[in-house]
């Protein structure tokens, strides 16, 4: 099940690099569930500046050939949203660039390494993977310069989607890479990080930004309406936590005992199990962030996708 093109799942569609404002562009790879990411191009005359690269060596390659369809510069600075693989998987592949991301986005990288064996997920082609971690690192922000444009690169200050997201918003161009704090048209996953949290930076940090173009994580290019959508689901899932532990029901029953409603339709809907998981260690006082069992976890996830493994068509 080798690919050579990155995308030889023919019903997934193609991905498309997508130009949303001048020298902008966003890598948006269908259908953006698991392992299947969007990342981001900012072109200048110095070089280009990639935002995240993707999980395998085949989908990195392709969105390498798609560079090189609209800039004959190298990449020269690579910045990693996060530390799960499917953003950072690839950056060995662009050697010419400088890795920048949060502090703890290198330590995370670190900690986890390269996929060995991930059994909760249909088996992947990862390709020949190596491990090339940021380095070098910021702890709030670090602004980088595309000609006259700005990138504001900004750690969101707390446990979101994981223990170390950055945006990269472009204030001239009102554009917010989102990196995995949205998914447009997927379930947000927030079992690494904080649901509590996540709500905070979506309410306090990204809101007030007002952006007109949003490249999410994974899923099309959206608007702000997605920050809302995605606000309305992480109340929902603390609601079901908070009624799950007042009726003493694991986070496994309590999410085969809710209707998804409005959020059936995305992608991953198990990813309820996971952040039920979160929310319930949240409302007993583990801090935003902290040490959960998470193999204990992705086994309920699997328990509730029927006990098969989680899609992965990466
Ligand atoms: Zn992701």
């Amino acid at each position: 099940m080798s690919s050579t093109d990155g995308h030889d799942r023919a019903d997934l569609g193609a991905p498309e690099l997508v130009e949303v404002s001048d020298g902008v562009f966003a890598y948006v790879q269908p259908d953006g569930s698991w392992w299947i990411n969007n990342t981001g191009l900012v072109v200048s005359s110095q070089g280009a500046t990639s935002i995240d690269t993707c999980s395998t060596e085949a989908r990195t390659r392709a969105y390498r050939r798609a560079i090189a369809g609209v800039t004959d510069r190298p990449v020269r600075l690579l910045v990693n949203t996060h530390h799960h693989g499917d953003h950072t998987f690839g950056n060995y592949l662009f050697d010419t660039a400088t890795i920048v991301a949060h502090e703890r986005t290198r330590e995370e990288m670190l900690a986890f390494g390269l996929p060995h064996r991930l059994p909760f997920w249909d088996r992947v082609d990862w390709g020949d993977l190596r491990l090339d971690p940021p380095f070098l690192t910021y702890s709030d922000a670090v602004t980088l310069h595309a000609d006259d444009l700005r990138c504001h690169v900004r750690h969101v200050g707390t446990p979101a989607h994981t223990t170390n997201d950055s945006i990269v918003w472009l204030p001239e161009r009102s554009v917010l890479f989102s990196g995995d704090l949205i998914f447009n048209g997927g379930t947000p996953f927030l079992l690494m990080g904080s649901v509590e949290g996540a709500i905070d930076v979506l309410r306090q940090v990204v809101e007030p930004l007002r952006p007109a173009t949003i490249v999410p994580g994974h899923g099309g290019i959206c608007g702000p309406e997605a920050i809302a959508r995605t606000l309305a689901y992480l109340e929902f899932v603390l609601d079901v936590a908070r009624r799950g532990t007042a009726a003493g029901a694991t986070p496994l029953q309590a999410a085969r005992d809710s209707d998804l409603g409005p959020f059936a339709d995305w992608l991953d809907p198990e990813r309820i199990v996971g952040n039920l998981h979160r929310a319930y260690a949240e409302l007993a006082g583990l801090p935003r962030g902290g040490r959960l069992d998470i193999v204990a976890a992705l086994t309920d996830m699997v328990e509730y996708n029927g006990g098969r493994p989680l899609t992965c068509r990466a």
